[in-house]
């Protein structure tokens, strides 16, 4: 098991075989983790929330479901999940341009930018448009009309989410920066976070004790 410090504001790439899995790990409880996967055999494809969400016939995804990429493919599941649950599939990484429509004067971390450092480095070209990502811990509740809000998580520290991986993947995380919006709590300050990184052996004897 490799142990990660996601450290606030950053991001990494983290390759893994099929049959591993990865805990990502809510350290102080208000920190969201942007989530991308992508296909090591042909990384222009990867885990795709429009995909997942038409499957599944629902916004959300909740624990115990196959997340899928952009041709229908199971590449992830969710199994387990220690936080409320509360996680998004809606709304798009942040961007420089996200931080100058907050009103925000230059170039502030996002996790656009992010996905194509940590893209770059394990050597994976960057494509011209960021995939949207699964938003771990992110609270983004849907009303019955269609509007949403964009608040505080409700997850506590400690709190974790176990991805496993269907397929021989690169996942990315980014610890999202936002600092001008109540996304990573009220208090609007970014955090650490932690992986743990689990090869398929280690999964394996895990899941017989
Ligand atoms: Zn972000």
């Amino acid at each position: 098991m490799e142990t990660i410090k996601l450290t606030a504001r950053t991001s990494a790439a983290i390759r893994m075989e099929r049959g591993g899995a990865l805990q990502v790990i809510n350290t102080h409880g208000s920190q969201v983790v942007d989530t991308w996967a992508v296909l090591q055999s042909d990384p222009v494809h990867g885990l795709s929330m429009e995909h997942t969400r038409a499957i599944h016939g629902r916004v959300h995804v909740r624990v115990g479901d196959v997340l899928f990429d952009d041709r229908r493919q199971p590449l992830l599941a969710m199994t387990e999940d220690t936080s409320p649950g509360i996680h998004d599939t809606l709304i798009p990484a942040c961007s420089a341009a996200r931080y100058r429509e907050l009103g925000y004067e230059g170039e502030h971390d996002n996790c656009s930018a992010n996905y194509g450092l940590a893209l770059t480095s394990v050597g994976l070209s960057v494509p011209a448009r960021t995939p949207s990502p699964l938003n771990l811990f992110m609270n983004v509740p849907v009303d019955a009309e269609g509007h949403f809000t964009f608040a505080a998580p409700v997850s506590r520290p400690g709190d974790s989410v176990l991805l496993e991986a269907l397929e021989d993947v690169v996942i990315i995380l980014s610890a999202c920066p936002q600092d001008m919006a109540p996304v990573n709590g009220e208090s609007q300050e970014p955090q650490d976070a932690e992986v743990r990184v689990y090869d398929p052996a280690e999964r394996a004897n895990w899941t017989k004790s």
